[in-house]
């Protein structure tokens, strides 16, 4: 085809009724001036057409598959919710909801309510509130306990979260002073100790979730940065990062943070909770009720539908936590992550690799999952990649990895028709 052969946009959307027809059409020819430029046949317009025009009513935001082996990707969206979560989301969202009503009394309730009970129970907090995402539960957390007064922080803790959430800057920003202790790789107790002054509010624990200090290296444990803090009447804030609800080697949990003395801690919901973007804070009551109180409160509350979903994972937590998914990948054995892969490979005609998965979201930098890919060729990345539904593995050596530990068997059948399609 040469560029004079090209039909104009009118031309091409003479048999078409849709109204985005037109925009569709003028990009579709433009591509095709481009190819025939660069010697390149541009195909069937009127396929293209229509292509074109599915593409610009497909959803932006849309379910992708996990084939990278890391359980808690940002990118791809964090946590996957269990199924019991997305029933209550479904229930809460389609209609109206009791989020601010006290039915038994008939008056104005809190949407804090909800969950407070079951939070309690899960971490031995007095009180809990939940909030937009964790950074603003720190936020929070400064703002109401330390404006305009000091808060004391190791050095080895004033850590970059990733997408630009610095510690330092979280506390400027919250209108605390830093006083830092210690070095980037020692700090002892004396270290706060002698950092403690008049004008302290509170001592500030960040666990350091996404890297590792090694070699010679000293932290406090946490219960002797909670003595110094109590011994001067302060608040111990624990930002746990991920945190872990239940049992997770590694990764220290809300309960034994709060049993070791912090009065506060802070985690996200959708790290290894395994539930919806979120941010809980729990501890003291009369901490809680301050941020409860402060006006940033209002600024970063959480939604209806989040509550929903945190709701139905937080009992989980308690009833059946093997089904919040998250933790199911976790937890699983390396050889039903080989069994998947190799039906996978069988399905796609790859081969069954040996290969290493990874917690992600900042969580268990160093740990190691043993788990099983189904290899392809490196070729297929791209056309899965933006396949329907995409599906997002990692190359390595040559070759496409598709790691099965982040997979589900029901995903199975749709990464092999994806692969299928891929090839053409
Ligand atoms: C991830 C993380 C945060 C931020 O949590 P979000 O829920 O992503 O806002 C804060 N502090 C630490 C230590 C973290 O690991």
């Amino acid at each position: 085809m040469e560029l004079r052969d090209l039909p104009s946009v009118d031309e091409l959307v003479r048999d078409v009724d849709d109204p985005l027809a037109v925009d569709a059409a003028r990009l579709v020819l433009s591509r095709a001036r481009e190819e025939i430029r660069a010697g390149v046949d541009p195909g069937d317009l009127a396929t293209r057409l229509t292509r074109e025009l599915e593409a610009a009513r497909r959803p932006s935001l849309r379910r992708v598959l996990n084939a990278t082996g890391v359980i808690v990707h940002t990118n791809l969206g964090r946590a996957p919710l269990a199924p019991e979560a997305l029933a209550r989301v479904q229930d809460a969202a389609r209609g109206y909801s009791n989020l601010e009503l006290d039915l038994e009394e008939g008056e104005r309730g809190s949407r804090q309510d909800h969950l407070a009970a079951l939070l309690r129970r899960l971490t031995g907090a007095e009180s809990a509130l939940v909030v937009n995402n964790n950074a603003a539960a720190v936020l929070l957390a400064l703002a109401a306990l330390a404006e305009g007064r000091e808060v004391v922080v190791s050095r080895g803790e004033l850590l970059e979260i990733g997408d630009g959430f610095r510690i330092p800057e979280v506390l400027a920003r919250s209108g605390a002073l830093l006083v830092e202790v210690g070095t980037t790789n020692r700090t002892r107790a004396a270290d706060y100790e002698r950092a403690i002054g008049p004008e302290t509010a509170l001592v500030l624990r960040v666990h350091q979730s996404n890297f590792r200090v090694v070699g010679f290296t000293e932290l406090p444990r946490l219960a002797e940065v909670a003595a110094v803090a109590h011994r001067h009447e302060l608040p111990l804030v624990d930002d746990l990062g991920s945190g872990a609800l239940g049992d997770v080697p590694g990764e220290p949990s809300a309960r034994e943070s709060l049993a070791a003395g912090a009065d506060l801690v802070c985690f996200s919901g959708d790290k290894l909770l395994g539930g919806p973007q979120a941010g809980i804070v729990a501890g003291r009551a009369d901490l809680v009720e301050r941020l409860r109180r402060h006006p940033l409160q209002r600024a970063v509350r959480v939604d209806k539908l989040s509550l929903a979903a945190l709701e139905g994972t937080l009992q989980l937590h308690l009833e059946a936590p093997a089904r919040i998914p998250v933790l199911r990948m976790l937890g699983e054995n390396a050889s039903v992550v080989r069994a998947r892969a190799e039906r996978l490979a069988a399905l796609t005609g790859g081969t069954v690799e040996e290969t290493v998965a990874r917690v992600g979201g900042g969580a268990l930098p160093l740990a190691e999952l043993p788990s099983f890919a189904c290899a392809l060729d490196e070729s297929l990345a791209a056309p899965l990649r933006v396949g329907e539904p995409p599906v997002i593995g990692i190359v390595r050596d040559g070759k496409l990895l598709l790691d099965c530990r982040t997979l589900a068997d029901d995903e199975l059948d749709e990464v092999a028709l994806a692969v299928a399609a891929s090839r053409g």
